[in-house]
């Protein structure tokens, strides 16, 4: 176990002690150098005959790509390390149990435009890119993203702007991929520009795991630009609070600082963060971290995740373990993303004990029970003071 979890440190420079730190803090250095092969691999890590044949795999299905930055997070004395766990493929990818799909959110069938998820009344999905800083072993559009899969992700932009310009009824637009912020900030910002050109979207929304990836991207200079957008707002994605590094809260500090609202959205996943003590101390760095916990989410029934599934007993119990115990703020809410396209569905755990057409009982995190009235008798005239 950690000792330390609620901590800030560096990991840097870790593997990478010869590197200068203008090269170390340069986003592009770290994409051109993230391992990306086995022998990189092996050169740092002693990998599991799991590992190496889930590495060997990988190319026929999501890239394996991990940055500099984000590999020194790794305990490399660690075999059971919940970094290591995201991020190194293992053979059990390659696995496919009962119930898994290529497309378990059944987004494609939602794509009224190639890139465009559109499946809730007032706000669409923009997939603006198929590419990550580090790809996510559990990655839910592993399909698409990376180059490495089945598919192709093939967004048509003119025909997205001029759906969303149609659809009078969207006015919220989340751009995601891939990672959105892996593009320039001059692509991004021709993106926001042609967005705002649309009166009715009110709200902009970006998708990234980049504050925590690479941190270095989060400059000065795309934060006053993304500033011109407003309101934007970000959710990151962090599982384990030992990605909340010095450099990571430094990133989102950055973002915060700019105006832009930021929200987590975490995965359950075994081995990573299924248990309460981690969990407690992930949301809380979150707010430290001017973060919100957002969603918890139910691994979607992915190709190749079932070494990674968590009972929803379990997601349950850990909320449970939150609500009430912890600041109200840090709780996200767990959700299951319906599978063949319902949408997130909230689950969370009962407080309602009992409940007819007079009363309502209810526990709370302690476990003791209220009644309250469903419904006031006849109201009358007070009788006080005389
Ligand atoms: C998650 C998601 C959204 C945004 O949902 P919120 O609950 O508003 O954050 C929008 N479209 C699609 C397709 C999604 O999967």
């Amino acid at each position: 176990m950690h000792t330390n979890l609620k901590a800030f440190p560096s990991y840097a420079p870790g593997c990478w002690p010869e590197v200068d730190p203008t090269q170390w803090n340069d986003w592009k250095w770290q994409l051109k150098n993230r391992i990306t092969s086995l022998a990189q691999l092996e050169k740092h890590l002693h990998l599991s005959p799991q590992e190496r044949a889930g590495v060997l795999l990988s190319g026929h299905k999501l890239a394996l790509a991990i940055t500099p930055y984000f590999f020194n997070l790794i305990d490399r004395d660690d075999p059971n390390c919940p970094i290591r766990r995201q991020v190194i493929p293992l053979f059990e990818e390659t696995q496919r149990s009962p119930n898994e799909m290529s497309d378990p959110c059944g987004e494609d069938s939602h794509m009224p435009v190639p890139g465009l998820v559109h499946r809730y009344p007032d706000r669409v999905l923009l997939l603006v890119t198929d590419r990550c800083a580090s790809y996510c072993r559990y990655c839910t559009r592993s399909r698409v993203v990376s180059g490495a899969g089945e598919a192709e992700l093939h967004t048509d932009f003119e025909a997205a702007f001029r759906y969303l310009e149609a659809h009078t009824e969207v006015r919220d637009v989340l751009i995601s991929g891939g990672d959105p912020l892996l593009l320039s900030d001059d692509r991004l910002e021709a993106i926001l520009r042609r967005l705002r050109s649309i009166p009715h979207l009110e709200l902009l929304r970006i998708g990234s795991r980049v504050p925590i990836f690479l941190p270095q991207r989060i400059t000065p200079e795309l934060c006053q630009m993304l500033a011109r957008y407003h309101p934007l707002w970000m959710s990151v994605h962090v599982n384990h609070p030992r990605e909340l590094t010095l450099e990571s809260r430094q990133a989102l500090e950055r973002l915060a600082d700019h105006g832009v609202p930021l929200g987590n959205q975490s995965v359950l996943l075994a081995g990573v963060n299924d248990d309460l003590e981690t969990m407690k101390a992930l949301v809380q760095k979150l707010i430290l971290c001017r973060v919100r916990p957002y969603y918890l989410y139910q691994l979607d029934l992915i190709l190749g995740s079932s070494h990674l599934q968590v009972p929803v007993s379990k997601g349950i119990e850990i909320i449970e373990g939150l609500r009430g115990h912890t600041t109200g703020y840090a709780v996200p809410q767990y959700v299951i993303d319906a599978p063949g396209g319902g949408g997130k569905v909230p689950i969370n755990p009962e407080y309602r004990v009992y409940q007819d057409d007079e009363k309502i009982v209810i526990r709370n995190y302690e476990g003791v029970t209220f009644e309250y009235p469903e419904k006031t008798g006849e109201a009358a005239p007070c009788q006080c003071g005389n």
